[in-house]
């Protein structure tokens, strides 16, 4: 019994030594400051969004020392899925088209029953993305017009490329759902399925270069990037486009000799209301003090300019990215 009582009052004891040194923070006891997590949705492993991801996180993380913050990436569906787990609180962070973010924050498209996503913030925006078809040689696709009875992927769900290709066989007339064999599968796999001869052609919105087109063009199978005729009527149809080609020079394994004339998007950063202030102005503040360092992560960052990264934002600007373009004197 007396051991028990000794050994009790030994515990209580250094119970109370503890919690004093936690409360005497500048001693030994003090606590390190606990890191918190931030993860950005990207979109397959084979596209721009993943590696954008991963520059952020890089830079982001260089000074997770000051923000007490780590910023992870996670390989996704893409914009609409993004768009989705940034509001549920999935994700602190989501890689979107500039498209996409005015669909959700307007109650548009994929959004129309559920409504305007009020919640819905944008941070920064990124580089442009090019809605890209690629067909097979061998399928005898010269021109749009003869994706007529061909297997299509058109994308998953939930990827921005979806809306893009609809929108894209629409102005031509063609309509997906009877003129098409349209496939629904995750760009990641599309160039895969083009090179084993069960798919036509397909549809990527996509930053340029992209390992996926590498993939797709570099394989036994000649490929080649078919131009989308009828971007004037899209661009007065929807105020989120404009006209855009792919560089032939990037992909010397296709058929093409000349660019390829398109439409596009942005892409964009977005995040939640519910975010922390302090955490959407950490990513935003090291991404533009370390500007050229984050343009030398990938080839696509190229084109990009301060003031070009707050152009294409339609959901309001998060107030944490706001406070740092204030002290930066940059104007949205
Ligand atoms: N634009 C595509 C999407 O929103 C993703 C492109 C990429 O991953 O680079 O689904």
């Amino acid at each position: 019994m007396k051991t028990l009582l000794s050994s009790l009052a030994l515990i209580l004891s250094l119970c109370v030594i503890g919690c004093s040194q936690q409360n005497n923070g500048d001693e030994v006891g003090q606590t390190a400051p606990k890191t918190r997590f931030a993860t950005i949705g990207t979109g397959g492993i084979t596209g721009v969004y993943y590696p954008t991801g991963g520059a952020i996180a890089k830079i982001v993380n260089a000074k997770r020392d000051v923000y007490g913050l780590r910023c992870t990436v996670e390989s996704t569906g893409g914009s609409v899925f993004n768009v989705n787990a940034v509001l549920s609180g999935d994700l602190e962070f989501g890689v979107v088209q500039s498209d996409r973010q005015h669909q959700a924050y307007h109650g548009q498209k994929e959004w129309q029953d559920a409504g305007p996503q009020k919640n819905l913030r944008s941070v920064f925006s990124l580089h442009p993305e090019a809605v890209t078809l690629l067909a097979a040689v061998d399928a005898g696709i010269e021109t749009f017009a003869d994706l007529k009875g061909k297997r299509v992927n058109i994308g998953n769900p939930g990827s921005g490329q979806r809306e893009n290709a609809i929108d894209a066989l629409s102005a031509s007339g063609i309509d997906y759902t009877k003129d098409i064999l349209a496939e629904s599968v995750k760009a990641a796999e599309a160039p895969g399925l083009l090179q084993d001869e069960r798919l036509d052609a397909f549809f990527y919105t996509v930053g340029h270069p992209s390992g996926a087109f590498k993939e797709a063009t570099s394989g036994r199978l000649k490929t080649r990037f078919i131009a989308i005729p009828n971007t004037d009527d899209l661009i007065k149809s929807f105020p989120y486009y404009a006209k855009t080609h792919i560089p032939v020079s990037f992909y010397p394994g296709a058929a093409n000799t000349a660019d390829t004339q398109t439409f596009g998007v942005k892409a964009t950063l977005v995040t939640s209301a519910a975010v922390p202030d302090d955490v959407v102005y950490a990513v935003t503040k090291e991404v533009f003090e370390h500007f050229e360092e984050f343009k030398n992560l990938h080839p696509a960052f190229e084109v990009l300019t301060r003031e070009g990264m707050l152009e294409g934002l339609s959901a309001p600007i998060h107030p944490g990215a706001m406070k740092y373009y204030k002290e930066a004197g940059l104007k949205p």
